[in-house]
């Protein structure tokens, strides 16, 4: 999982901090971390403040090597 940065990106419901857990070639699936908001959704790869390219190239290099564990 990767942690949002406040400043770039938050929960569209709660305005709390959200984490990627999961994301494809043009989406990134997000979790509130807030448990009493606890939403979950997908958005684009261009979502955050990071021009679609920080956040992306974590998760999926998280991804790839969590499927080698
Ligand atoms: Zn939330």
């Amino acid at each position: 999982m990767i942690l949002v940065e406040m400043t770039d990106g938050r929960c569209r419901s709660c305005g709390g901090q959200l984490q990627i857990v999961g994301a494809d070639d043009v989406s990134l699936d997000v979790e509130c971390l807030n448990e009493k908001c606890a939403d979950g959704y997908t958005v684009e790869t261009d979502s955050f403040a990071d021009g679609g390219i920080h956040y992306w190239r974590l998760i999926m290099a998280e991804l790839e090597n969590g499927a080698e564990e």
